[in-house]
């Protein structure tokens, strides 16, 4: 019997309004394991119509911001009470190994905490004038928030979203991905045992459908959306009808760059980490490997070994560092980047397709750069990696793509890290580390990989109406009489 989960609109977990489902398939058994309910027209509405309703007569926007703090401090201390469900469910719905897993259900907890203090902390500005006049900012929540989310974290890419559309006083209607519609549920449920109103936060399943027909709607203050450039293209041209404010958290290409000088253990693993955690399916990954000439040899020898050592199979099995694709539908994808390299001028130098949905650590080399593997987002266990001189080459290659999410620089030399991290065109820059955030930091992406930042006081920017306040003090100081 498979399990079941349904839309959460105004407190209750639901069908949807026409009984219609779809199957969510586990991908390492490639067997149906659940059913979610299919969002149309009626549970779009109901949504919306209930986060409206929280937003214009309900106590959120307007509660104490302490109180709210208590209210979401509890959430995330109740997530991690169930870490182990949480992370369950991803696991089932997108094969991610069950400890990477739980380091999300961590992650996605603190998300929810720091913006419950953050809103606390977060401090206004005031503007004296000299003129007998004063102005000062009003930070007031937008109003009703869709949030629509991606397969490859789940939990943690919703919670990245959710806690400061919450934390500032929003409501927020929740489109999970298709392929991934169980660890949503038990986070809304969550919030409503911790005390967050219904209708606060909802939860509408569906495909692409049904988050277009949720980006469409009139009824909406905010979106902010994590997926694909070409779907944040469409997300976009939508939210322009209404004029609605966007935040596109979009695709990547990463440059991961090492020097002569580098630390070869700690890079080695650290690029390791980069393309093989979450089998590749990371947005930060760094897929394009950049290698000064002098260690080019021996950080491939060694990268290689580390690849190759990680230990493939059944995402729930203890000890399993890399499990399968999250989908037949994306496996499609990357095996057909995989079969193709040859006939694009490369050679696959370990790795290649597995059994059932495993495409194995993949690295690649001799590829022309103009070869679709080089240039596209791959999204899965797939490097490309290339040999530099000079500092301004590996920029000049590194900058040579329509995405600028992140990059990644190896080097002991502290000049050179500097210098290189600001010629980089890219939202996030990691110096001899990857995937560490501070909360607080902008996080977005430039070019192809997004429009906007979040993080700390960037999402009090999108997630808030900022107002000015301007006051007379006096009327008898000259300046400003009407
Ligand atoms: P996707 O764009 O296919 O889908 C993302 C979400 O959008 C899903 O919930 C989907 O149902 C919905 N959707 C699809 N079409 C829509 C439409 N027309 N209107 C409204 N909603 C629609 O992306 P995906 O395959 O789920 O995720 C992988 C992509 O996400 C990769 O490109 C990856 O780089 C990117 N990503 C980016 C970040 C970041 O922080 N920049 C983080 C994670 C993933």
């Amino acid at each position: 019997m498979s399990e079941f989960f349904g839309h959460l609109i105004d407190g209750r977990e639901v069908e949807s309004v026409d009984g219609r489902r779809f199957d969510s398939m586990n991908p390492y058994t490639q067997q149906t394991w659940a059913q979610a309910a299919w969002g149309g027209q009626a549970d779009v509405d109901a949504a919306l119509d209930a986060a409206r309703r929280a937003f214009d007569s309900g106590p959120w926007p307007h509660m104490d911001p302490q109180e709210r703090q208590k209210v979401l401090r509890r959430f995330s201390e109740a997530m991690m009470d169930h870490a182990h469900d949480l992370a369950r469910l991803d696991t089932m719905d997108m094969g991610k190994p069950t400890p990477q897993a739980l380091v999300d259900v961590e992650r996605s907890a603190w998300n929810i905490r720091f913006f419950a203090d953050h809103q606390v902390m977060a401090t206004g500005e005031a503007y004296p004038m000299g003129s007998g006049h004063h102005a000062y900012s009003l930070y007031q929540p937008a109003g009703v928030v869709v949030a629509i989310a991606p397969w490859n974290f789940p939990l943690m890419m919703e919670s990245w979203k959710v806690a400061p559309a919450l934390a500032w006083g929003n409501t927020v209607v929740l489109k999970p991905s298709e392929f991934t519609p169980a660890s949503a549920v038990l986070f809304a449920k969550l919030a409503l045992e911790a005390g967050i109103p219904a209708g606060v936060f909802n939860v509408v399943q569906g495909y692409g459908e049904t988050g277009a027909l949720l980006t469409a709607d009139p009824r909406v203050d905010r979106i902010t959306f994590t997926g694909e450039s070409t779907t944040g293209k469409a997300i976009q041209a939508a939210a322009s009808k209404n004029l609605v404010p966007v935040s596109l958290e979009l695709g990547g290409k990463g440059a991961n760059i090492v020097f002569d000088d580098a630390d070869l253990d700690n890079a080695t693993d650290w690029a390791v980490q980069a393309i093989f955690r979450n089998a590749g399916q990371v947005c930060l990954a760094g897929s394009r490997l950049f290698l000064q000439r002098g260690i080019y040899d021996q950080f491939l020898a060694t990268f290689q070994a580390k690849a190759e050592a990680l230990r493939i199979g059944d995402p729930m099995a203890p000890g399993v560092d890399f499990g399968p694709l999250s989908s037949d539908v994306h496996y499609a994808k990357v095996s057909g980047f995989v079969n193709s390299v040859e006939a694009e001028g490369g050679r696959i130098l370990t790795g290649g397709l597995g059994e059932g949905l495993f495409v194995k650590p993949t690295i690649i080399v001799d590829l022309p750069l103009t070869a679709s593997q080089y240039c596209k987002e791959i999204f899965g266990p797939v490097v490309v990696v290339n040999a530099f001189d000079t500092e301004d080459e590996v920029v000049h290659l590194a900058n040579d793509t329509q995405y600028g999410l992140n990059a990644m620089v190896f080097t002991e030399n502290l000049s050179r890290a500097h210098r290189v991290s600001a010629r980089l065109r890219a939202g996030t820059v990691w110096v001899n580390c990857f995937f560490i955030r501070d909360l607080r930091a902008p996080f977005g992406g430039v070019g192809a990989s997004g429009i906007g930042r979040e993080g700390g006081n960037f999402s009090r920017e999108f997630f808030t109406e900022p107002k000015a306040v301007v006051m007379q003090i006096t009327r008898d100081s000259g300046g400003g009489r009407p």
